[in-house]
């Protein structure tokens, strides 16, 4: 496994590497899901490469991006263990070196939910991903579902501007009380992990209540407000049921949905989401 950092390296190491390439990008301080990205990588490309950048981008001024969790060692560590081809992990002025001014902004799908809460994000998440797709020019790329609106951001960023490459969404990887893995999860105090599995919790009620006949989204929501108002930890952001490919909200839900969230541990901001497409829950 390769360890690169600058962009001129990289470009030189991508072109000796057999294809098809799959890319899996992180902002590293890795868990088992995003291990669980670079298997299926891993398991169906012949070439596997990962970035580890913490994008300034995509943090609004008083979010957490000088605390966000870093440890390259161990995630080197665990990258090896799996086999991975081509780690890069950029210093920020090799993203975005003096001078830069050129960001991509997608636009109906980023409005709602975390591009409400959130002023910017998917403006820097879309920048640095097309970065990282002109980059290593990948056959296919790896995201997670747990981030649902940014695979969606993505998907229509990739029609949209024509890269030539697969985007791949995989199922969210979760602890075993149901908590889905994120590198965030590490900022949570003892008490505030035994409250974080409120997420799941919503999530699960709502799906009970559909499989039982509730069709209503109103109804749906309801509950799921319902349910996170009853752990005193937890302030509700948000709580939706949307069109999984628009995000825009829905009256009633029949084969396709997002019931998303986000939830305010004490400090720490959460996001969880289950998906119903084609009548399956994902
Ligand atoms: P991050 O390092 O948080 O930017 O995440 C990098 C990639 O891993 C993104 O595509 C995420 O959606 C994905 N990811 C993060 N957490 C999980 C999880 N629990 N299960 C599956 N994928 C995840």
């Amino acid at each position: 496994m390769k360890l690169i950092r600058t962009l001129s390296d990289l470009r030189t190491h991508i072109s000796t590497l057999p294809r098809p390439l799959g890319l899996v990008p992180t902002m590293g301080y890795l868990h088992a899901g995003h291990l669980a990205l670079v298997r299926r990588a891993r398991a169906e490309c012949a070439s596997v490469g990962v970035s580890i950048f913490v994008n300034p981008a995509q943090f609004g001024p008083q979010e957490d991006l000088a605390r966000y969790p870093r440890a390259l060692e161990r995630d080197l560590r665990m990258l090896g263990d799996v086999g991975v081809d081509v780690v890069w992990a950029p210093e920020a002025g090799e993203v975005y070196p003096d001078g830069y001014q050129t960001y991509i902004n997608v636009e109906n799908v980023a409005v709602p939910l975390e591009g409400a809460v959130r002023p910017g994000h998917f403006r820097g998440v879309a920048t640095v991903v097309a970065k990282l797709f002109n980059a290593f020019t990948p056959d296919r790329a790896y995201f997670g579902q747990k981030d649902a609106q940014q695979a969606a951001v993505i998907r229509r960023m990739t029609r949209d501007l024509n890269f030539p490459l697969e985007v791949i969404i995989c199922p969210t990887v979760r602890e075993r009380d149901g908590l889905a893995m994120s590198s965030r999860n590490t900022y949570l105090q003892p008490e505030e992990r035994r409250a974080a599995v409120v997420l799941y919790g919503a999530l699960s009620a709502a799906r009970n209540a559909y499989e039982n006949g509730e069709q209503s989204a109103e109804a749906l929501r309801a509950t799921m407000q319902d349910y996170l108002a009853a752990e005193p930890r937890a302030r509700t952001e948000y709580v939706s049921i949307a069109a999984p490919d628009t995000l825009q909200e829905l009256e009633r839900v029949d084969r396709n949905a997002l019931l998303s969230m986000a939830v305010r541990i004490g400090q720490t901001r959460l996001i969880d989401n289950f998906i119903l497409r084609d009548g399956k829950w994902e």
